[in-house]
């Protein structure tokens, strides 16, 4: 018999709709016995199974669905069959031809709950981010041995939300070969170093690869301010799309110096590219200051927003830096602005842009919307998985 978990009245509504969460205050009863990340039958206050999920008895996020077919079996098979979908959906698509490296698994977009899977070209960087992720780890990796052939998989589970779940973090080689300290990845044509090992995420942003190339079709001959830089993603498509100049910001330094790596890595000229570290919101107004102007300017700051709580201090936030980047550019620039906030929607993110150009006092035209890359899909029952939005803005 499987282990059950069982609803209150009326709180199957999200689940009849194909939601994939099942919150603890849902929750009237659940078997005593069941282990961290094991399979329940998620059944209704009537006694009718509705799913099959892994249950994490320390989160607020109780259970997990895996399948709503109550024939499939949750096992090898199951997991075989979620990995090479997700594989087959990414090698068809035109989007990631010239790019060996993006990701493979996207946790509930790809039926995976919990699981993140990172291709950076021969070698493959895990997370399990939920106990029933955590809890099939050894199968998922056989699989992905055997699916995917790599040199090395490497997991980077050092991720705050892992305690929400009652684990621990976990890095660390989990087969084959460890990864070079550098990683080289091609994306788009363009090479990077990646750091697999310290760098955030993974080591990568994968979901602003059509992005990076977007911005690229603004760069020939402009002078650009790549702000929160990182690892240069946006300024080395500038520079590669024959952009006059580039300026760097970043607080790490660390990401700065693999930046000037990278842009010599494409063999791209380094005279006319300075990196300030510092703090973004600081040294922007610096700039204003002295007088400096920018043509097109790229804004992708770390997450403002991690709960519903600092949804208004963090838009301020957004609301700030936004206004001083349409400060800094030259008549007629354009100013390409992300937020990676989930909390944040896009109709909340038009309006702290346009409240930002009011208040920097200039006119603006939205002339594109942008969102993460295809690699990073939104199942339509699942919408929690939209976090990228990016608005493309010309004064
Ligand atoms: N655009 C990058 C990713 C940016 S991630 C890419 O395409 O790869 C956000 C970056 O903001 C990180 O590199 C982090 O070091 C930096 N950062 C965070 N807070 C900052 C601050 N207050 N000022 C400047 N940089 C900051």
């Amino acid at each position: 018999m499987a282990k059950k978990v069982i609803l209150k009245k009326g709180k199957e509504k999200s689940l009849m709709r194909k939601h994939l969460w099942v919150f603890s205050g849902a929750v009237k009863f659940a078997d005593v016995q069941i282990q961290p990340g094991e399979t329940v039958d998620i059944v209704d206050s009537n006694g009718s199974v509705l799913a099959k999920g892994s249950y994490s008895p320390h989160s607020q996020i109780r259970a997990r669905v895996l399948s709503f077919n109550l024939n499939e079996k949750i096992d090898r098979d199951f997991f075989e069959r979620k990995i090479e979908k997700a594989v087959a959906y990414r090698k068809q698509l035109p989007q990631l031809k010239g790019t060996d490296s993006y990701r493979i698994i996207f946790s509930e977009s790809d039926g995976l709950p919990g699981l993140i899977a990172d291709k950076y070209g021969d070698y493959i960087v895990c997370q399990f981010l939920s106990a029933g992720a955590e809890y099939f780890k050894e199968t998922i990796v056989e699989i992905l041995v055997e699916k995917l052939k790599p040199k090395g998989i490497y997991e980077r589970s050092d991720v705050s939300s892992r305690s929400k779940e009652g684990l621990k973090f976990s890095t660390g080689l989990l087969w084959g070969e460890a990864p070079p300290e550098k990683i080289e990845i091609t994306e788009n044509g363009l090479k990077f170093f990646a750091d697999v090992y310290n760098g955030h995420k993974t080591g990568f942003y994968f979901d602003q690869r059509e992005n990076r190339a977007e911005v690229a079709k603004y760069a020939n001959g402009k002078s650009v301010l790549n702000c929160f830089s990182y690892t240069g993603g946006f300024g080395i498509y500038a520079l590669n799309a024959g952009a006059e100049s580039l300026v760097n910001i970043d607080s790490s330094q660390s990401a700065l110096d693999l930046t000037l790596e990278n842009i010599k890595l494409n063999g791209l000229p380094e005279t006319n590219v300075e990196n300030i570290r510092g703090d973004a919101f600081a040294e922007l107004r610096k700039l204003i200051e002295e007088g400096r102007r920018f043509d097109l300017i790229i804004l992708d700051p770390p997450k403002f927003i991690d709960s519903k709580k600092h949804i208004t201090s963090g838009a301020r936030a957004y609301k700030d830096i936004n206004m001083l980047a349409f400060k800094l550019l030259n008549p007629g620039g354009r100013l390409v602005t992300f937020s990676c906030s989930g909390h944040m929607n896009f109709e909340l993110f038009q309006k702290v842009v346009a409240d930002a150009a009011l208040d920097a006092g200039v006119n603006a035209k939205i002339t594109a919307a942008l969102r993460q890359g295809v690699d990073h899909p939104v199942s339509t029952n699942f919408p929690e998985a939209f976090y990228l939005k990016g608005l493309v803005v010309s004064i």
